[in-house]
């Protein structure tokens, strides 16, 4: 079965993007709505109004992608357990079901984003192929023989919580780990280090920055370092060789064809990508420290036609 347009929506920690997007990956409709501090039953009716203003205009549109951030079983369609939103083994996907009479999948966001390049972007084409989306913390995606490698349930491929630091920072949420790439290399990171580096170099940029707040933000520091700060490009770059030891145990562990790197954190470009590449090419075994590692693609969008893309492939049996 050809599908002619299908839906995607992307539940993030802050906002819920809703589209309408065709076979080749483009956006024909989206919109966003504020998810900040929603109850369990509210993101079910976020989510279900969010399907329904996408099918107001697509009506053809009966096969629907969700991502959450949250840890999956694939086959059931539940959301186990959640970091910022406080889902707890929600069946999310035969709730949506039953409120919209669509037929809707449920998936990891990291593993959508993934799917979208994968499919539609920086790594189309290939066959095996690594994502990190690096925002508040990191999301990734394994494109495995030209499928999603999900795990035996469904909440595999956590590659935010690769240990690089044995006895490194606490993780974030309800993941009890230390020195997982995400305490490291993600915004939440380079903002703490930023903010401690700039209280240990008060006449830095980043020292001046700082002012009476105590904390400074991911985007004060990228700020800092574009203005040549060199406490504040030390901090990015340090956050960037974290992320170049996660990447290093992914290539040498799945030898991709290409890894792709997205999420807001890419803002910072080559400050942050430019050492990662550096530890691959040096710590790497060979060939797979030749890995291509290339900023994503699809930007902000990424989830959401991820979203789109799952429901096309299992509708059209794919998958
Ligand atoms: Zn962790």
């Amino acid at each position: 079965m050809a599908l002619d347009r299908t839906v995607g929506l992307d539940l993030g920690g802050t906002k819920l993007a809703s589209g309408v997007v065709d076979p080749e990956g483009s956006v024909i409709w989206s919109d966003q709505v504020s998810s900040k501090g929603y109850s369990q039953e509210a993101v079910i009716d976020l989510l279900a109004d969010g399907i329904e203003r996408a099918r107001s205009e697509a009506p053809d549109a009966d096969h629907i992608g969700v991502g959450i951030p949250a840890t999956i079983d694939f086959a059931r369609g539940r959301a186990i357990s959640t970091v910022n939103l406080g889902l707890e083994d929600l069946p999310v996907r035969d709730l949506l079901e039953e409120r919209t009479g669509a037929t809707v999948w449920l998936d990891n966001d990291g593993n959508l984003a993934m799917l979208a390049e994968a499919v539609h972007g920086a790594a189309k084409g290939a066959r095996d192929a690594v994502t990190l989306t690096i925002g508040t913390g990191i999301g990734g995606g394994i494109w495995l023989d030209g499928k999603i490698y999900r795990g035996s349930t469904g909440a595999g491929a956590e590659l935010g919580h690769m240990v690089v630091d044995f006895d490194g920072p606490p993780c974030q949420g309800n993941c009890p780990g230390r020195g997982c790439v995400e305490t490291l290399a993600s915004g939440t990171a380079i903002a703490r280090e930023g903010s401690e580096a700039a209280l240990a170099n008060p006449d830095s940029v980043l020292g001046e920055m700082i002012g009476k707040s105590g904390e400074l933000t991911a985007e004060q520091v990228h700020r800092a370092a574009v203005e040549g700060d060199e406490v504040a490009i030390g901090v990015i770059e340090t956050a960037g060789r974290y992320l170049g030891a996660a990447l290093v145990s992914l290539v040498n562990l799945f030898e991709p064809e290409v890894v792709v790197v997205g999420g807001g954190a890419m803002a910072m470009g080559e400050l942050l990508l430019g050492p990662a590449r550096q530890e691959v090419r040096d710590r790497a075994l060979k060939p797979m420290r030749e890995t291509p590692v290339m900023p994503a693609v699809l930007g902000p969008d990424a989830g959401m036609i991820g979203a789109a893309t799952l429901a096309r492939i299992e509708a059209e049996g794919r998958g």
